[in-house]
């Protein structure tokens, strides 16, 4: 079952073709990355997904809705979904646990007010102002709220922005449980590894139109691309790229008699596939 469909999706602002004929599929239960430079026309889609921005044309099915339908029926949709907006939280004067607890309410299923704090690594913040929390904390309560409505669909925009790399790491096996769970997220990030790590599938859009849909592994050609081989030979360094990296290696350490000095073996990263794909035609 798809959880999103999207055809032909078309919004200017004035002169600016924010999103240009956009098709997207996204199965129940997949974890999406949506990957392009700012400006690329990312929120303004996924806020269209949402239901907080108008389409000029194009078909959307949101969980089987279309996101501009309005009334009873809107309520009983926007209930089955959680939003991590840039920064929802802006109660200063409640604590966590309060704002937690108050946002519960909204929902019909909502999850265990504590278990989420502590999923999100707020347990000893749990008592704490909103206002006196760390930027990342902040960030951290967020992802709190969007997803104590046990969500089927998740949206995070841009999720760990400001988080140290140990909360960045918590913030990723959240996500893995949250998989486990089968909920179906759809992510929007400039972090590279962020995408790689979760996304079962990424599409990289450009000036509003999706370049490419592909697994992480498999985007831009990345799994069948030469490996570039680099060694040390007296003052030079000399890179080679080949298909067959293990021969190079071998002939190197038959000429070096043993080891090849400062030998590295690479394969382009994700990041380097994506900024080939977007080097091109980014305005
Ligand atoms: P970022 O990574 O910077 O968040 P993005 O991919 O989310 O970028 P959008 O915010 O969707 O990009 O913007 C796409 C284009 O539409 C940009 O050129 C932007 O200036 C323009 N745009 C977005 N929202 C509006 C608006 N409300 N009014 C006018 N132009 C807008």
């Amino acid at each position: 079952m798809n959880v999103i469909e999207v055809k032909g999706l078309k919004k200017s602002y004035g002169d600016v073709h924010a999103v240009q004929s956009l098709d997207l599929t996204i199965a129940q239960g997949e974890i999406f990355a949506l990957l392009g430079p700012n400006g690329a026309g990312k929120t303004t889609t996924v806020e269209i997904l949402e239901g907080f921005r108008k389409r000029d044309s194009g078909e959307v099915s949101v969980l089987g809705f279309d996101p501009q339908t309005s009334g009873h029926q809107a309520r009983e949709w926007r209930n089955r979904i959680g939003i991590v907006l840039q920064s929802a939280a802006d109660a200063g004067d409640l604590s966590v646990i309060e704002t937690v607890q108050h946002f519960s309410g909204y929902y019909s299923n909502p999850r265990d007010v504590d278990e989420v704090i502590t999923s999100v690594g707020l347990q000893e913040k749990a008592g704490a102002l909103i206002r006196n929390l760390s930027g990342g904390q902040r960030r951290r309560l967020d992802v709190a709220l969007g997803i104590i409505g046990s969500p089927e669909l998740l949206f995070l925009d841009e999720p760990t922005t400001g988080f140290d790399p140990e909360a960045r790491r918590a913030f990723w096996a959240l996500i893995e449980n949250l998989r486990g769970t089968g909920t179906t997220i759809l992510l929007t990030t400039h972090y590279l590894d962020e995408a790689e790590a979760l996304a079962d599938r990424v599409a990289v859009i450009n000036n509003g139109r999706i370049v490419e849909i592909s697994t992480p592994e498999d985007l831009g050609g990345r799994a069948t691309a030469k490996a570039l081989v680099s060694w040390r030979d007296g003052d030079e360094t000399k890179t080679q790229t080949t298909d067959n990296p293990t021969s190079l290696v071998s002939k190197l350490s038959t000429q070096f008699s043993g080891e090849i000095p400062e030998l590295t073996v690479t394969r382009p990263s994700l990041e380097d596939i994506y900024l080939t794909m977007i080097g091109g035609t980014h305005e």
